[in-house]
């Protein structure tokens, strides 16, 4: 494993691209083909045979594509990358290159609820097994580990937002030689690297933090030149949920400013949440630097984070009548969102439980984004009021 650059340290982004060729572009451009050709027979079968390693189809591999791997690689510590169409494409095509029926795998509970349903289906009918444990208890961790191919984790996790020590945690599967993988969308390698915290493989929704803009579905997975490449061997080419040229170009784009940003929504989403708790109506704010100290190897928070009503306040008014906050899922972009809990509950997509996520009814959950701290809280002052008196 290499050692990652800082990851704030924003001139180690700058990955070599074929500026000659670019006219000297300083934005790499955007190579929207999906195939190469060669220039000679010869040419081609020294491709096929692999003594040559360029792009014959951009499946397989897209100059734009490898550039946003590289950097993503750079940034979490990784030897090697593989970008996907989305997020649930780098977990399927991760998780399925591991495991095979009537294997068990580990997973923290309230993990995405679309991996959820990925374990609780397709890999369920493949006969693959998950045991869900508490991230939080290592003893009860330890005594679900063994025996298992892969311990799946994700913290903090994205609507209670329970942080786990992703180190301790590693070293207990790595005891049993499990291969561990983590969930990292939410703190970015900004604040955390889970890398260099021993886990094996770390995956992002790309479409969140690291595209930053809310224009892009996409996701990654980072780690050693072995596991990227026996992922590279079935499940990239097979699965074929490649990330496009374009896409890629915008996550480029987005990781330039990614220690900022994130800079940007810790401190607006921190002072919210704080004056959040202060209030008579709120019960309790879930956010992981409130609760107690950030567990070892997170060093920062994102703009995430959930709270729940006390009984009594009509969270349809307070929704309704906010301005800048809009109702919507996902997060990681600019723009601030909420998501009610009891909306999400409704959801009609199977299997599907309160207990399975961890989310309250009475709970909402914001996306804090770059709109400016005091507007934000007077927009949810505003809606609160309102929601109070009904
Ligand atoms: C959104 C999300 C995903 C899925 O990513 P897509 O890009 O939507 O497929 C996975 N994990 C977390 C924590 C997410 O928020």
């Amino acid at each position: 494993m290499i050692n990652g650059s800082d990851p704030l340290d924003l001139a180690s982004l700058v990955v070599a691209h074929d500026e000659a060729n670019a006219f000297e572009a300083v934005v790499p451009p955007i190579v929207q083909t999906s195939l190469f050709t060669f220039s000679s027979y010869d040419e081609m079968v020294s491709s096929y045979r692999g003594e040559i390693v360029r792009p014959i189809y951009t499946r397989g591999l897209n100059p734009t594509v490898r550039h946003f791997e590289e950097m993503l690689a750079r940034l979490e510590g990784g030897e090697d990358a593989l970008g996907f169409a989305s997020g649930m494409a780098a977990i399927s095509s991760t998780v399925l290159s591991f495991v095979e029926p009537g294997d068990r795998i580990v997973a923290v509970r309230h993990v995405y609820p679309d991996a959820f349903r990925l374990f609780g289906t397709l890999m369920k009918r493949m006969r693959i097994e998950v045991t869900y444990v508490d991230g939080r208890d290592e003893e009860e961790v330890a005594r679900a580990l063994p025996g298992a191919k892969l311990f799946y984790m994700e913290s903090p996790t994205s609507w209670v937002m329970e942080a786990h020590d992703v180190g301790a945690l590693a070293a207990l599967a790595k005891r049993h030689g499990i291969i561990t993988v983590i969930d990292n969308s939410w703190a970015s390698p900004v604040f955390q690297r889970p890398l260099t915290l021993g886990v094996d493989l770390v995956l992002h929704s790309a479409s969140k933090y690291l595209g930053g803009h809310s224009d892009v579905v996409a996701g990654i997975v980072t780690g050693s030149k072995v596991l990227i490449d026996r992922i590279r061997a079935e499940a990239y080419p097979y699965l074929g949920g490649k990330l496009s040229p374009f896409d890629a170009w915008l996550l480029i784009r987005g990781l330039r400013t990614l220690p900022i940003r994130m800079k940007a929504h810790e401190a607006s989403a921190l002072t919210i949440a704080q004056r959040l708790q202060d209030l008579d109506v709120v019960e309790k704010v879930c956010h992981p630097a409130l609760a107690n100290r950030l567990p070892p190897g997170l060093t920062g928070s994102s703009g995430l984070f959930s709270f729940i009503f006390r009984e009594g306040i009509d969270v349809r008014a307070f929704a309704d009548h906010l301005k800048l906050f809009k109702l919507g899922v996902s997060w990681g972009g600019h723009e601030s969102l909420i998501v009610p809990g009891e909306v999400v509950l409704q959801q009609k997509a199977q299997p599907n439980s309160a207990h399975a996520f961890g989310i309250d009814t009475r709970s909402v959950r914001l996306h804090i984004g770059l709109e400016g701290t005091e507007a934000l809280w007077s927009d949810l002052e505003a809606a609160l009021a309102v929601a109070t008196r009904a």
